[in-house]
């Protein structure tokens, strides 16, 4: 009789939803849900979220990872569950291009290199082909292919505990007759929950506005997500949040959302499509443009490329600080990078910044007379000024140098709460430990309504 051999599989995919709706989180759930008697699951799913400056994104740009323990001879029968989940799931139309990728074993070297590149570069489809034909057990995609990227960086970027920061999102989904109808969900009970659990939860809420930010507004199947630092928190925020409509189920996933893990692999090349980091001189004060947008001309210090830097709406005490930028002034600045034909120039979207060298800036204006204190008017060229009150007369006075008083300091700023790109890691994670291992809890994920 042949043993019985336990394998380790990863299952990665993507792009299963479109604008139209649909949700991948919620095709992980249909995937677990039915797969979970023929497996061990060794990790959470993991919710990855990868460059968000990709033009042909999905929304928020996420894709599922999923880690396993199961014999080899269930290997098929997941293989085609997935598929089978897949087809009914995934929104059928031409800007969604679902790919899935399951890969055996360790996560060869490639794989995790690319996933580290899904983070901040564009990507093309071909070099992800190339890579799922090299190593995986087995690879699928419908439409162009793109999904195969998302899928492969899934796999590939693990957040292992000690090296990369992570935070959990539980996300609650809504029976299907309440899809579409309007989220009923107690604000005051989301207030509360944020209240007693800060600062373990986080995005709950939106601090310039106070306006409550775990729900969509879309048609999606998601009710609400909830983020915070712990599976156990998640589940505790989860029994706290109330609802006026049933809950279909939940699930808990393992994200590098809050995390700014693009930017730790973001560097200062400025390409299109690509997420910058690196130091910027401004040479033009900002100007406000149409629709409120903040932008000026500044240089990246270590290229001398000239760049527009741009702040964007809804961000308005963010823009405020830029708006207050003089020349010469120093930001450490991190953000997406987009090429403008129209200028030729390459635009950078701040996502943060850190104001790093303030300059001085001076207005020049007319001395005061020495004799009345009123401000003198000047006598022409060279020739002094004269006090039109009481006549005093001075060859010798020139004007006064006074300092622009600006309301700045040199710190980080970030973009409130709702302005926020979901992997940017928000003021009230700064001063988190980097965790060192996370455990499975029993409850993780539920179904209510069928099975
Ligand atoms: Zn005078």
């Amino acid at each position: 009789m042949e043993h019985k051999k336990e394998s380790i599989i990863h299952i990665g995919f993507d792009d299963t939803d479109s604008l139209n709706g649909g949700c991948t989180t919620y095709l992980a759930l249909a995937i677990i849900k039915n797969i979970s008697n023929r497996c061990k699951f060794l990790d959470y799913p993991r919710l990855i979220r990868n460059n968000p400056n990709i033009p042909w994104k999905t929304r928020g740009n996420g894709s599922i990872g999923i880690t396993i323990e199961t014999e080899r001879e269930n290997i098929e029968f997941i293989k085609q569950e997935i598929l089978k989940q897949i087809e009914k799931h995934h929104q059928k139309d031409e800007n969604t291009n679902p790919g899935i990728v399951l890969i055996e074993g360790d996560i060869p070297k490639k794989v995790q290199e690319f996933a580290i590149q899904a983070l901040v570069k564009n990507i093309s489809i071909k070099e992800a082909e190339k890579l799922a034909e090299k190593f995986c057990l087995f690879y699928h995609s419908i439409g162009n292919g793109r999904g195969l990227i998302g899928g492969l960086a899934a796999v590939g970027n693990q957040l292992e505990p000690k090296k990369e920061d992570f935070t959990f999102e539980l996300i609650a989904y809504r029976t299907e007759e309440f899809i579409g109808t309007k989220r009923k969900i107690s604000e005051k009970s989301v207030y509360k929950m944020d209240q007693l659990l800060a600062p373990n939860v986080f995005n709950n809420i939106d601090s310039e506005t106070n306006k409550v930010l775990i729900y969509p507004a879309g048609k999606d199947p998601v009710l609400f997500g909830l983020r915070g630092e712990t599976p156990s928190v998640v589940l505790e925020a989860f029994s706290l949040v109330e609802t006026e409509e049933p809950i279909d189920g939940y699930c808990i996933f393992r994200t590098n959302q809050g995390t700014d893990q693009h930017f730790k692999f973001a560097d200062s090349l400025a390409e299109n499509y690509g997420v910058f980091k690196g130091k910027i001189e401004v040479i033009e004060k900002p100007i406000t443009i149409h629709g409120g947008h903040v932008f000026f001309k500044g240089q990246i210090c270590d290229s001398g490329k000239e760049v527009d830097v741009a702040a964007f709406e809804p961000s308005k005490s963010f823009k405020k600080i830029i708006n207050q930028l003089l020349s010469e002034d120093i930001l450490m600045a991190y953000g997406g990078v987009k090429f403008k034909k129209e200028f030729k120039k390459h635009s950078i979207h701040l996502e943060k910044c850190e104001l790093i060298f303030l300059s001085q800036h001076y207005i020049e204006e007319a001395p005061f007379c020495p004799q009345c204190s009123k401000r003198m008017t000047s006598d022409g060229y060279q020739k002094g000024y004269k006090c039109k009150k009481c006549g005093y007369k001075d060859k010798a006075m020139i004007k006064t140098q006074k300092v622009i008083e600006r309301n700045l300091e040199k710190k980080l700023i970030i973009p409130p709460e709702q302005a926020q790109r979901h992997l940017v890691k928000p003021f009230r994670r700064y001063d988190m430990q980097m965790k060192t291992g996370f455990e499975m809890i029993e409850e993780w994920w539920k179904e209510y309504s069928k099975v």
